[in-house]
């Protein structure tokens, strides 16, 4: 294959980073993952990948290439340097929440999303966040470490408070994870998104930054990820749940821990780019 037929940016989104609306940018990095590493290959993969879809939407009627989307490309993270990773991408996350944009980045795993989401935080102070992931990732340190893909939502509790999180699909954690969350610190939908309407109806108008872990599907069509997590959720009830969140006024999102060389098929890359194009649609149809 020549490599100059390889697409440079996602699928649809070539506006440059002045005209757009919505940024796109990769995170690769992979430096906390606690079990199989791989997600830093994930941006690129899907770039090239993205190719195979159309860039209409017929689950939100709506053509990206319609809209102003940059692919800003990826940033250059020191691998092993978790503290220099984070301040680097909340450069870039600050520089797109100043530019009065809105950024949806490709990780990496998801410790990727502490730095943007601070930086949603310090722009939004009314901030609440959607958390679609198989894991609850709270918890207080792995290994003596803090800062994990697995602590990441207890780093972002840290600073955001009670009652902002919500998750949904979970069906991995400690008990401690679970307790302390019931404590009422952190909402957890397990299993399934069966009380996402009733949450999004409670956050309508306020700001919401939408994370997505691709664990919370089910492995059977995601096993290029770390940690495979079995009993998760359909693709189809995942698109039902994004379109669900896309009446919320979504400032920011990502989608993370697509570890692609784990599964040779191609096919969960296939669905990742399918998901991001459809979070994009979710960002675009209520902005
Ligand atoms: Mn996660
Ligand atoms: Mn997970």
């Amino acid at each position: 294959m020549n490599v100059n037929y390889l697409p440079k940016k996602f699928l649809g989104c070539e506006s440059s980073f002045e005209d757009a609306d919505f940024i796109i940018f990769g995170a690769p990095f992979d430096g906390t993952t606690t079990f199989r590493p791989g997600t830093r290959f994930a941006p690129q993969t899907m770039r090239i990948e993205s190719i195979g879809l159309e860039t209409y939407s017929p689950y939100f009627d709506l053509d990206i290439e319609d809209y102003n989307v940059n692919d800003n490309g990826d940033l250059d993270l020191p691998f092993g340097a978790t503290q220099s990773a984070l301040d680097i991408i909340q450069e870039q996350a600050k520089k797109i929440f100043d530019s009065n944009k809105k950024p949806l980045m490709i990780g990496g795993e998801h410790l990727v999303s502490l730095p943007v989401i601070k930086e949603a935080f310090n722009k939004y102070p009314d901030l609440h966040i959607i958390h679609f992931d198989a894991h609850t990732d709270l918890r207080e340190e792995y290994l003596g470490e803090k800062l994990s893909h697995s602590s990441v939502f207890k780093r972002v509790w840290d600073f955001i408070g009670d009652n902002k999180i919500y998750q949904f699909g979970i069906r991995s954690g400690t008990k401690e994870e679970f307790y302390w969350a019931k404590e009422g610190h952190v909402y957890i939908n397990k299993f399934n998104f069966d009380t996402l309407k009733e949450i999004v109806n409670s956050l309508n108008g306020k700001p919401v930054y939408f994370s997505i872990d691709l664990d919370v599907l089910d492995p059977s069509i995601m096993s290029g990820t770390g940690t495979t997590e079995a009993g998760g959720v359909s693709f189809n009830e995942l698109i039902n749940a994004i379109k669900e969140v896309s009446t919320l006024n979504i400032i920011g999102a990502d989608i993370v821990e697509l570890s692609p060389h784990y599964d040779h098929s191609g096919v969960s890359t296939a669905v990742a780019c399918k998901i991001l194009r459809e979070m994009l649609c979710a960002m675009i149809t209520n902005n």
